[in-house]
C-alpha cells in the first residue's frame, strides 16, 4: 500500500524513515511531490491547504501525535476519510512525570529555591503537604487518566473533567459538562489542561475560568496553545488569582522572542516538550492502519471526525 508524508514543518521521511521500513515493510513511502496514484494512506503533520487534493484514493490519514488538530483545521481534508491519532503508553508515563514536577514545584514553592539559589539565599520556605493542594485535570483520556493515577499516588486529591460521564475511579473524582466543570473548578489549586483542540474547548482556558478556581491557583498547560486566552492569563497573575503557570504550548510555535511569556517571572516554558510518542508507536500506528484498510475495517485509533478527537 502506497502511504505519502506531507508536512509543512517537519522531515517525515528523515524522522520516521527507517522505522516504517522496520516496522511497515508492506507500506510503500512515497513523498508528496511524487506521484498521486493509488495513495490510500497518509502520514500527516501541519499539512499545507491544499495537500490532500491530489489523492482521490486516500482512505485514512495518520498524525504523528495524540492530538489531531492541526490535520482537522486542513481544508483540503476529504470530508470521508479516517483520521488516526497515535496512542502511545510511553508518552502518557512522560506527560505525568512533567506535571508531577510542575505540580510538586507548586506545592513545595521550588521557583522560589531557584531564584534564592541565584542570590546565594538560605531561606528555608513553610512546605505544604500534597494533600491539601487539590488538582483538577480537564480531560479525563488516555493521557489524563494515566496523570491522575500518579498525581493520586503522590498524594494529590485528583480530580478529573470529561465530556461524558465516566465510572467511579480509585485515582480521581471525576466531573463531566458545564456543572461539572464549575464543581470542579471551585476546588480546583492546581489546574492541569489534557484536552484536545476542537470547536468547543478553544480559549477554555480564559478569564471566567481561572476567576472560578481557588485563588493563588497554578496553571499547568499542555493541550495546545489555542486553548489559552493569553492576555487573560496575564491578568490573573497580575490579580494574585493565578500564582504562576507552566506553559509547553503556545498559538505560535516557536514562541515568538518578543512574547511577553518569556520573561514572565511566575511563568515557566518548555518548548513543546513535555512528553513525546515513540517513533515506534507512530510507525506502528501506520502499520495497523494499513492493515485495517487492506480488511476493510476502521483503523484501531481513528477519531470522531463530528465530535473532533
Ligand atoms: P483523549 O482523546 O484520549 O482524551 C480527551 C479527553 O478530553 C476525554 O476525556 C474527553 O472527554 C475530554 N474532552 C474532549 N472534549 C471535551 C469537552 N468539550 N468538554 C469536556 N471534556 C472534553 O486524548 P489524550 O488524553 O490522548 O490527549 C489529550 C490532548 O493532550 C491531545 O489532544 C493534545 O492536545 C494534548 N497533548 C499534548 C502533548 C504535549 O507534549 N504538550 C503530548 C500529548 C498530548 P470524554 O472522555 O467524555 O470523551
Amino acid at each position: 500500500m502506497r502511504c505519502v508524508l506531507i508536512s509543512s514543518s517537519l522531515d517525515l521521511r528523515d524522522y520516521f524513515g527507517a522505522e516504517l521500513a522496520r516496522i511497515a515493510p508492506r507500506v510503500e513511502v512515497v513523498d508528496h511531490a511524487g506521484g498521486a496514484a493509488d495513495v490510500r494512506l497518509a502520514l500527516a503533520w501541519h499539512p499545507p491547504d491544499d495537500a490532500f487534493e491530489r489523492y482521490p484514493d486516500l482512505q485514512a490519514v495518520c498524525s504523528i501525535a495524540a492530538g489531531v488538530d492541526n490535520i482537522m483545521a486542513c481544508p483540503s481534508l476529504p470530508p470521508s476519510v479516517d483520521v488516526v491519532r497515535v496512542v502511545d503508553p510511553g508518552q502518557g508515563q512522560m506527560m505525568s512525570g512533567f506535571i508531577a514536577w510542575h505540580a510538586i514545584g507548586h506545592q513545595r514553592g521550588f521557583a522560589a529555591f531557584s531564584a534564592q539559589q541565584r542570590d546565594r539565599i538560605w531561606q528555608r520556605g513553610v512546605q505544604r503537604r500534597a494533600q491539601d493542594v487539590p488538582v483538577g485535570i480537564l480531560g479525563n483520556g488516555e493521557i489524563g487518566r494515566r496523570v491522575a493515577v500518579d498525581l493520586a499516588h503522590l498524594g494529590f486529591p485528583v480530580m478529573s473533567w470529561s465530556r461524558t460521564a465516566k465510572a467511579i475511579s480509585s485515582a480521581s473524582r471525576s466531573f463531566h459538562g458545564a456543572a461539572g466543570l464549575t464543581a470542579m473548578l471551585g476546588e480546583t489549586e492546581v489546574l492541569v489542561n489534557l484536552l484536545p483542540l476542537t470547536p468547543e474547548t478553544r480559549s477554555i482556558l480564559n478569564g471566567d475560568l481561572f476567576g472560578r478556581m481557588r485563588r493563588g491557583g497554578y496553571l499547568i498547560q499542555v493541550g495546545r496553545g489555542e486553548h489559552l486566552a493569553e492576555a487573560d492569563l496575564l491578568a490573573a497573575l497580575d490579580s494574585g488569582q493565578l500564582a504562576g503557570a507552566a506553559l509547553d504550548v503556545f498559538a505560535t510555535e516557536p514562541l515568538p522572542a518578543a512574547h511577553p511569556f518569556w520573561r514572565h517571572p511566575r511563568i515557566a516554558i518548555t518548548p513543546h516538550d513535555a512528553s513525546d510518542v515513540s517513533i515506534s508507536a507512530v510507525a506502528t500506528t501506520l502499520a495497523t492502519t494499513a492493515d485495517a484498510i487492506r480488511a476493510g475495517r476502521r483503523p484501531p485509533h481513528a477519531i470522531d471526525r463530528a465530535r473532533g478527537y
